[in-house]
């Protein structure tokens, strides 16, 4: 089944750089001998925690926060992007949109400098692998820095970003603090994803919508607790770009078999599976899709479905967009 999956034509929406974890495999898995880098100090068991909280222990726990600066070059970062868009390729992912910017590299680096470093690994990489950019903002770093952030995206879109994404702590920074952050990016023509709904109940995945016109939201698994959100969803085709197995390693669901994704798909929701942050959880779109239908009985034209969401959800242009659709709508070869 795993193979069969692997060759099936992908879309994935919902994958983090996460490049301060990437350069750190990198500087590990490198010839050279840096010095090892020094192991956290009194970190918290992530596994005390659930949610936001286990996740910021998880990623402190994996010492991503411990990279020299120095490492923020953008032959590293070109090296990082290559790395995902040939995971993707060996996969069969014809179009990924990945998102970056919520770590240092943006203060480091700077904006310009990073999505360029990204534009020159996608346009070296496997021409059957598109790539889109989504630049994220940090909810804990305010309105301001948000503005700021959207502003030098916009002015990247050569680069090919495509659209903008809010991150990090959902339930003290809520969405009222962005809207104008996010009206600059929609006027820039940007797609807009909210984090929502995955760490707080349906009101943040309701507000995401109507405060900041969110076309997709990441996760936003806790809309199974509100039939009338379910039902807005489906009527305008908000997609919800679901990581299933993230959601099981921050203690958000007991087992896959009780993820809420089979309510969601019931419900007529446009949902999706992504792999969130594959380096800290240890996964890709294949292992998603293999491990959900493991799990949750999904047939294989559901799967597809699946696909056929996300390519409809992409923020390509809509000539790109709706040839896409066709690609992943294509019945799988015989194999
Ligand atoms: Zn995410």
């Amino acid at each position: 089944m795993l193979h069969t999956l692997r060759l099936l034509p992908k879309v994935e929406l919902h994958l983090h750089l996460e490049t301060s974890l990437r350069l750190r495999r990198l500087m590990e898995q490198g010839p050279h001998s840096d010095p090892p880098l020094e192991g956290p100090h009194l970190v918290a068991d992530p596994q005390a925690f659930t949610g936001y909280d286990r996740l910021r222990r998880m990623r402190y726990a994996s010492r991503a926060g411990r990279i020299p600066d120095a490492l923020y070059t953008r032959e590293n970062i070109a090296r990082i992007t290559a790395e995902v868009l040939a995971a993707a390729a060996a996969q069969h992912i014809r179009y990924v949109e990945i998102r970056v910017g919520g770590r240092r590299g943006f203060s480091t680096l700077g904006v310009r400098p990073m999505l360029e470093a990204m534009a020159e690994a996608a346009a070296r990489a496997a021409p059957q692998t598109q790539a889109g950019f989504i630049v994220t903002v940090v909810r804990e770093r305010g309105p301001e820095q948000a503005e700021q952030i959207v502003q030098e995206a916009a002015a990247c879109r050569d680069c090919g970003v495509v659209g903008i994404d809010l991150a990090g702590d959902e339930a003290n920074y809520p969405p009222a603090m962005f809207v104008r952050a996010v009206d600059r990016a929609r006027e820039a023509g940007l797609g807009i994803t909210v984090h929502a709904g995955e760490f707080t109940g349906p009101a943040s995945v309701w507000t995401s919508i109507y405060q900041l016109g969110a076309q997709r939201i990441g996760h936003g698994i806790r809309a199974v607790e509100d039939p009338e959100l379910l039902a807005y969803l489906r009527e305008h085709r908000v997609t919800l770009e679901l990581c299933p197995t993230s959601n099981l390693r921050l203690g958000l669901v007991a087992s896959l078999a009780e993820h809420p994704m089979r309510t969601l798909l019931k419900a007529g929701v446009p949902v999706t599976v992504n792999s969130d942050d594959p380096v800290l959880l240890g996964t890709d779109l294949t292992r998603e899709l293999a491990a959900v239908q493991a799990a949750l009985g999904l047939s294989m034209e559901t799967v597809t479905a699946l696909m056929r969401h996300a390519a409809r959800a992409s923020f390509l242009p809509p000539e790109r967009r709706a040839a896409l659709e066709q690609e992943v709508a294509r019945p799988l070869a015989a194999s």
